[in-house]
C-alpha cells in the first residue's frame, strides 16, 4: 500500500514549482534532489505572464517581487547599427491584458522564492534516484545511498539528462544544437555610462544574436551570447568562457553589445541541447515534467515558463481524475502539444534570429516592424493560456 504521496524528483525550477501547484491542490508531496543543496546556476530567466500567473495564484508574489525585475519592454533590434525593428510593451500594459506580469530574475532568486514557499521537509537533498518500480498499486524509488520511498505517484522532474525519462524509455542522448552560448552577469554601476532602459534587448545578426536584460533587483545586467558552432567536443557541457573569445565573436557589432561584454569579469560557455518531441511522457504511475519532458532551446524563453505550466496542469487533473494512470494520461494529452509547438518554435527563432544579412533578413526585419509579432495582442495564444483551467470530461 502506499500513503497517498507524490514524489517529485528533481529540485529545480520545475520540480519546486509543481510541488507547490500539488501542495496548493491538498496533495502530500515529497521532492527528491540529487545535489546536497538546493542551486542554480549563476545566470538570469525571463518568466512571462502564462507562468507568473500560476506563482502569484500559489502566493508567491510579494517573494517574486522582492528581487524580481518588471521591464518595460522588449526591443528587437539590428546587430550593427542597432536600429529598433520592433518595440513591445512588457510593463503595465501587459499586465493589464493578462492578469500577471512579466519578470526577469536571476535563476538563484527565482529558485529561493519558490523553495521558500514549501513546507520544511519537503525538499529531500542527496537523493539521486536511481531506480524505480511501478507495482500497478503504487510506486518505489531507489535512491543512490541504498533508501527508498513509496509513492502513489512519481514526476521525473530531473531535467534534460532526466534518469527517469531512461528508467522508462531506455536511454537517449539530447542532441547538440549547433548553438553555444556565453552568458555573463554584470554589475550594473560599470553600464551607467550606456543609460540602458529598463528592458529586455535581442540583437539579431548574422549566425549569433545577442540577449540582455536586469535581474537582482536591477542590479546586474544579465547577457546571453549565442554564436553557431559545428560540434562541442568537450565533455562537459559548460566552460568558462574566455571575455576576449566572446569579444572577437561579437567583432563589428554594435558598441552597446561590445560594452556589455568587455565590462564582464568572468564568462561561462554554454553548450545548448534540446530533444526531439517524445512520442510519450508517462508509463504507468509515472510521468515526466519540464525539462525532462521537452527540453527547448531558450529561444522563446519558455523552458521553465512550460515546467511551472506543466506542475498546474498535473495538479489539475490528479484532482479531476484522482492520482492514477488515468490523470496521467490526461495530463501528457492537454500538455504535449503545447510543449512540442514551443520546443519547434524555440528551434526556428534560431534560423530567424541568425538570417545572413541579404533579402530573407530584410522580410524578416518587415515583418517585425509591420506584423509586431512581440506585439501584445499577438502573444495571447502563450500568455492568456491557463493551463490549470481544465474541462470536465
Ligand atoms: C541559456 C539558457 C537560457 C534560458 N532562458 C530561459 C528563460 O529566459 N525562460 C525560461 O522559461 N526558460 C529558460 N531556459 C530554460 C530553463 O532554464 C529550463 O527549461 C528549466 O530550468 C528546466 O527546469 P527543470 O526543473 O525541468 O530542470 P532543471 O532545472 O535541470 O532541474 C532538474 C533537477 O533535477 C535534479 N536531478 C537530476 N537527476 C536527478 C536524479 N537522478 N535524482 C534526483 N534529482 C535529480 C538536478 O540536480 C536538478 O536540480 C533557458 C535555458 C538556457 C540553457
Amino acid at each position: 500500500m502506499t500513503d497517498g504521496r507524490v514524489a517529485v524528483i528533481g529540485g529545480g525550477i520545475g520540480g519546486l514549482a509543481a510541488a507547490l501547484s500539488l501542495r496548493a491542490a491538498g496533495f502530500d508531496v515529497r521532492v527528491y534532489e540529487q545535489a546536497g543543496a538546493l542551486s542554480e546556476v549563476g545566470a538570469g530567466i525571463q518568466i512571462a505572464p502564462n507562468a507568473s500567473r500560476i506563482l502569484h495564484r500559489l502566493g508567491l508574489a510579494p517573494a517574486l517581487d522582492r528581487r524580481g525585475v518588471r521591464p518595460v519592454a522588449v526591443h528587437q533590434r539590428r546587430w550593427d547599427d542597432g536600429r529598433t525593428l520592433q518595440r513591445a510593451p512588457l510593463g503595465a500594459e501587459l499586465e493589464a491584458a493578462y492578469g500577471a506580469p512579466y519578470y526577469h530574475f536571476h535563476r538563484a532568486d527565482l529558485l529561493a522564492a519558490l523553495a521558500g514557499a514549501l513546507p520544511a521537509g519537503t525538499v529531500q537533498t542527496a537523493q539521486r534516484l536511481i531506480g524505480l518500480d511501478d507495482r500497478g498499486d503504487g510506486v518505489t524509488l531507489r535512491f543512490a545511498d541504498g533508501g527508498a520511498a513509496e509513492a502513489e505517484i512519481a514526476i521525473g522532474a530531473d531535467g534534460i539528462h532526466s534518469e527517469v525519462r531512461k528508467l522508462l524509455f531506455g536511454p537517449e542522448a539530447p542532441r547538440f544544437t549547433g548553438c553555444i552560448a556565453y552568458r555573463g552577469l554584470v554589475p550594473v554601476e560599470r553600464l551607467r555610462h550606456l543609460d540602458l532602459e529598463l528592458a529586455s534587448n535581442n540583437w539579431m545578426g548574422p549566425g549569433r544574436h545577442f540577449v540582455h536584460y536586469f535581474v537582482a533587483g536591477a542590479t546586474l545586467v544579465n547577457f546571453v551570447a549565442v554564436i553557431e558552432q559545428d560540434s562541442w567536443t568537450r565533455e562537459s557541457w559548460t566552460d568558462p568562457g574566455e571575455v576576449a573569445d566572446a569579444l572577437a565573436a561579437f567583432e563589428g557589432w554594435h558598441p552597446q553589445v561590445r560594452a556589455i561584454i568587455g565590462a564582464v569579469d568572468q564568462t561561462f560557455k554554454w553548450a545548448l541541447f534540446d530533444r526531439v518531441a517524445l512520442p510519450q511522457w508517462s508509463a504507468g504511475r509515472v510521468t515526466l515534467l519540464g525539462d525532462a519532458a521537452h527540453a527547448m532551446l531558450p529561444f522563446m524563453a519558455q523552458g521553465a515558463g512550460q515546467s511551472i505550466e506543466d506542475g498546474a496542469a498535473l495538479a489539475a487533473c490528479l484532482v479531476q481524475e484522482g492520482p492514477g494512470p488515468a490523470a496521467l494520461r490526461r495530463y501528457e494529452t492537454l500538455r504535449r502539444p503545447r510543449a512540442t509547438r514551443l520546443q519547434d518554435l524555440s528551434r526556428a527563432n534560431k534560423t530567424r534570429f541568425h538570417l545572413p544579412d541579404g533579402p530573407e533578413q530584410q522580410a524578416r526585419d518587415a515583418a517585425m516592424a509591420n506584423t509586431g509579432d512581440r506585439q501584445i495582442a499577438a502573444m495571447a495564444w502563450l500568455y492568456a493560456h491557463d493551463p490549470s483551467a481544465i474541462e470536465p470530461i
